[in-house]
C-alpha cells in the first residue's frame, strides 16, 4: 500500500488498521467472508477505469475488448457453477439483483409475498421501510412458533388468500435447509412467479451442500461476496425467455456502468468456486457450523430450531440475562465479531434483540476446523457469563489473537 501510504495518510491509516482487525480477530458474521488474494488483485485493479455501458459485444463505448473478455468469462463461469440458462453479473448488489426481478416482472402495488424479517427473511423481500414495502404490497410468511421452520403450510394458505403475483424465497437468518420445490409448488397453485434469494447460500448451492433452487425459481437471485467467496456484488440468473426483458432492466433500467473492476473479481472468484477445494471448502463450513453449534448446545445455550444445516445459527440468550446487543459488544471486546439478531416472535426490538447470529464461513476460509470451533464457542460462553468484566475480556482477546496468529488471512506480514 506505498502509494495510498504516500499520498493519503489518514486512509492509509484507517487500511492498516482494518487489515489488523481482520487479521487478529474472529470474523463470526455468517454474511461476511475473506476473499482470495485474486479476487483482492483483480477488483483493486485497472478495470475499474472502463466505462462499459451494455453487454458483452454490444456496448456504448469504446476499448471494451477486455473487460468484455471479463464479463464473458464471469457469465459462463457463473452459468457452469450453477447450471443456470441465462445470468446477468452486473447488479452492484443483492439489493439491487431483487429490485432488478421486481421491476422485470412487477408493476408497482402488484403483491410480493417474501419472509418476515423478524423470521430471518431480508428488508428487500418487502419490509416497510425498504422500496420493496413503499411501491408493492406485502403479505409475509414466518416460521412456526413451535419448531422455528419455515410454515409451509401458512404459505399456502396465504398464497391462497392474497394471490401474490411474485413469491420470494431466500433468507438472511435461517438455519436450515429451505425447500425451493415445495415453493415453487405453491406458486404454481396460485399462478406467482418464484424468486428464489440465495444471497447466504449461494456457496452450498453452488456446490451441493444445499439443493439448488435453479431447476425449481424463475429467477434465482445472489450476493458474490457470502459464501460464494467473492467481491461485494450481485447477480440474477433466470431461464432463457426472460433473459431480454432482464437485461434491459438492468442497463438501461437500474444502473449505468457496470462496474467492471467487480465483474473482474466475480469472474476469478467463480474460478475458484468451480475447482474441487471449494466443494470441500464448503463442507467444510457446514461441518464447522455442526461442531460450535453442537459444542454451544453442551454449554447451555438454546439455538433457534435446535440446530443448523447450514453455515449459521441463531442463538437466544434470554437464558443467559443479556440481549443481544449487550452480547454483540462485549463479544467484540473479546474479539469476537458477531452481530445482534431478532428470535423468531422476539419480545425485543430489533436494535436491541434477544439473539445473536453467528456463521462459520470467514473462519473457515482461515482454515480452522472442528477443534477451534469447539475453543470459539468456549470463548462465547465465557464472554456471555462475564461481558462487564473488562480483564477476562481482554484476556480472551489475548487468546483469540493467538489463534488468529496460527492462521493467517494472508501470506504477506503486516507492515509494522
Ligand atoms: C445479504 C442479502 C441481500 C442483500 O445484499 P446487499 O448486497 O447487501 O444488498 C439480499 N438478500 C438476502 C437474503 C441477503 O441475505
Amino acid at each position: 500500500m506505498s502509494f495510498v501510504k504516500k499520498t493519503d495518510p489518514e486512509l492509509y491509516d484507517a487500511l492498516l488498521k482494518e487489515t489488523e482487525r481482520e487479521a487478529y480477530t474472529l470474523e463470526l458474521i455468517p454474511s461476511e467472508n475473506l476473499v482470495s488474494e485474486a479476487v483482492l488483485e483483480a477488483q483493486g485493479g485497472v478495470m475499474t477505469n472502463k466505462y462499459a455501458e451494455g453487454y458483452p459485444g454490444k456496448r456504448y463505448y469504446g476499448g471494451c475488448e477486455f473487460v468484455d473478455v471479463a464479463e464473458k468469462l464471469a457469465q459462463d463461469r457463473a452459468r457452469q457453477l450453477f447450471k443456470c440458462e441465462h445470468v446477468n453479473v452486473q447488479p452492484h448488489c443483492g439489493t439491487s439483483a431483487n429490485i432488478a426481478v421486481y421491476l422485470t416482472v412487477l408493476n408497482f402495488g402488484d403483491t410480493i409475498m417474501g419472509m418476515d424479517l423478524s423470521c430471518g427473511g431480508h428488508l428487500s423481500h418487502g419490509n416497510p421501510l425498504n422500496f420493496s414495502g413503499k411501491f408493492y404490497k406485502i403479505v409475509a410468511y414466518g416460521v412456526t412458533k413451535d419448531k422455528e421452520l419455515i410454515d409451509y403450510d401458512q404459505m399456502r394458505q396465504l398464497a391462497r388468500e392474497h394471490k401474490p403475483k411474485i413469491i420470494v424465497s431466500g433468507a438472511s437468518a435461517y438455519p436450515r435447509i429451505i425447500d425451493f420445490k415445495k415453493i415453487k409448488e405453491i406458486a404454481d397453485e396460485v399462478g406467482a412467479y418464484h424468486m428464489a434469494d440465495i444471497a447466504h447460500i449461494a456457496g452450498m448451492v453452488a456446490t451441493g451442500q444445499h439443493p439448488s433452487p435453479v431447476p425449481y425459481a424463475d429467477f434465482v437471485t445472489t450476493t458474490t461476496h457470502k459464501t460464494l467467496r467473492g467481491p461485494r456484488g450481485g447477480m440474477v440468473m433466470c431461464q432463457e425467455k426472460y433473459a431480454k426483458d432482464l437485461d434491459r432492466i438492468v442497463f438501461p433500467g437500474i444502473q449505468g456502468g457496470p462496474l467492471m473492476h467487480v465483474i473482474a473479481a466475480k469472474a476469478v472468484a467463480f474460478k475458484e468456486a468451480l475447482s474441487p477445494e471449494f466443494k470441500t471448502y464448503q463442507e467444510q463450513i457446514v461441518k464447522n457450523a455442526k461442531a460450535l453449534a453442537q459444542e454451544l448446545q453442551q454449554l447451555g445455550l438454546r439455538l433457534v430450531s435446535g440446530g443448523t444445516d447450514n453455515h449459521l445459527m441463531l442463538v437466544d440468550l434470554r437464558s443467559r440475562k443479556i440481549t443481544g446487543k449487550e452480547a454483540q459488544i462485549a463479544l467484540d471486546k473479546a474479539g469476537l465479531t458477531v452481530n445482534k439478531n431478532t428470535i423468531p416472535y422476539d419480545p425485543e426490538k430489533p436494535f436491541i434483540a434477544s439473539g445473536i447470529r453467528l456463521g462459520t464461513p470467514a473462519i473457515t476460509s482461515r482454515g480452522m476446523k472442528e477443534k477451534e470451533m469447539i475453543q470459539i464457542a468456549r470463548w462465547i460462553d465465557q464472554v456471555l457469563s462475564a461481558s462487564q468484566d473488562e480483564a477476562k475480556l481482554n484476556k480472551i482477546r489475548a487468546e483469540v489473537k493467538a489463534l488468529c496468529i496460527k492462521f493467517p488471512i494472508y501470506q504477506e506480514r503486516l507492515e509494522q
